[in-house]
């Protein structure tokens, strides 16, 4: 019997894990020939999350949780889920049932069929702001022209069944500053996107906001692409040819049609262009030393504080201070 581990970060989602499992489980129940078992990971909530988390825990044996020393995001939380997670197959959903658990049946069913990656596609953003949607198609757009070693996939989020195999293949990857859907991208093996519909939370409050969504974007084009180098190299070409373009048409200007050029507009606008340019790609170039300066630390992507009815699977010695978890029972 195939055993598939479900994966649920949670962070101040207190009114929503009592909702969660009774509902997930009712669809679980119909689907006979696996073996389920949960991981919540508690991402340092500051809410009675934890105190939810051990209450079904202690109460149905198929769930296990983590919780983590503090809030480390919801990209690591789901790397502890995966790096504790012990079925052939793992399922990442969000807590708030915003991912429809009806749809795990079909998941399984084209794993089965021999996918590796089946992640569900949102098939409407409705319900998401003008800006939020806006941003996103820029996103999608600039990664999708600048990333040359895989494509990113549109409108595709975390809600996802993996195989042991992209399991232990995310494992290796240790690097800090995690951007989780292309890491599944960067993967490979097949994958195979359904339609989804995403619901309203069934409680609680979203906890992304502009900044944080502008955040995870810098870092998904930083971790994945050097383009934005390539082009701050090309914009430098361009200006300097065109320096050399305009300086011919000053000389000839001068020498002759005897016109000296008015000079303060023009080099007000030459003056404010290089300075622009320049502090552009003075922080795209910071953006990447500042991935250089979180990867070279080589801290580890979380740390466990408490920890119940899941245990290890994936030991490293990049994760030293988790050996000082807690066992209860
Ligand atoms: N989450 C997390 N750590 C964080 C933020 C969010 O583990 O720092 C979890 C959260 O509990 C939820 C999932 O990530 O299960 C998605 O978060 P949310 O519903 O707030 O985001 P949205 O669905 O609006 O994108
Ligand atoms: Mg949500």
């Amino acid at each position: 019997m195939d055993k598939i581990t479900i994966i649920v970060p949670c962070y101040n989602e207190e009114e929503v894990i009592d909702l969660f499992y009774p509902e997930v489980q009712k669809h679980l129940q119909k689907i006979s020939d696996c073996e389920f078992n949960y991981i919540f990971v508690n991402d340092g909530s500051r809410d009675g999350t934890l105190e939810k988390l051990r209450g079904i825990a202690e109460k149905y044996e198929e769930v296990g949780y983590l919780s983590l020393s503090r809030n480390f995001g919801k990209e690591a939380a789901m790397m502890a889920g995966i790096d504790y997670a012990d079925g052939d197959a793992v399922i990442i959903m969000d807590a708030d049932l915003q991912h429809p658990p009806e749809k795990i049946s079909e998941m399984i069913q084209l794993w089965r069929e021999g996918y590796d990656d089946v992640c569900g596609k949102r098939i409407d953003r409705a319900g998401e702001t003008f800006v939020k949607r806006t941003l996103a198609n820029i996103f999608y757009m600039v990664m999708k022209k600048f990333s040359t070693s895989y494509e990113m996939q549109r409108d595709v989020g975390d809600f996802r069944l993996l195989d042991k195999r992209c399991i232990e293949a995310l494992r290796l990857m240790r690097e800090n500053q995690r951007f989780t859907k292309g890491l599944f991208t960067w993967v490979g093996f097949r994958k195979k996107e359904f339609p989804f519909e995403v619901r309203p939370r069934a409680a609680g409050t979203t906890t992304w906001n502009f900044f944080a969504l502008f955040n995870l974007a810098m870092k998904g084009m930083t971790s994945f692409t050097t383009a934005p180098l390539r082009m701050m190299t090309f914009l430098g070409l361009m200006v300097s040819f065109g320096a050399i373009a305009y300086m011919i048409f000053v000389l000839i200007m001068a020498l002759i049609y005897g016109d000296p050029v008015a000079g303060y507009p023009t080099l007000m606008t030459v003056l404010l262009f290089l300075g622009g340019t320049q502090l552009l790609s003075l922080g795209i170039i910071g953006e990447y030393i500042g991935q250089i300066f979180y990867e070279s630390k080589r801290r580890p992507i979380y740390l466990v504080d408490e920890i119940n009815g899941v245990r290890m699977v994936y030991e490293s010695v990049l994760r030293p201070a988790e050996r000082n978890t807690k066992f209860r029972n």
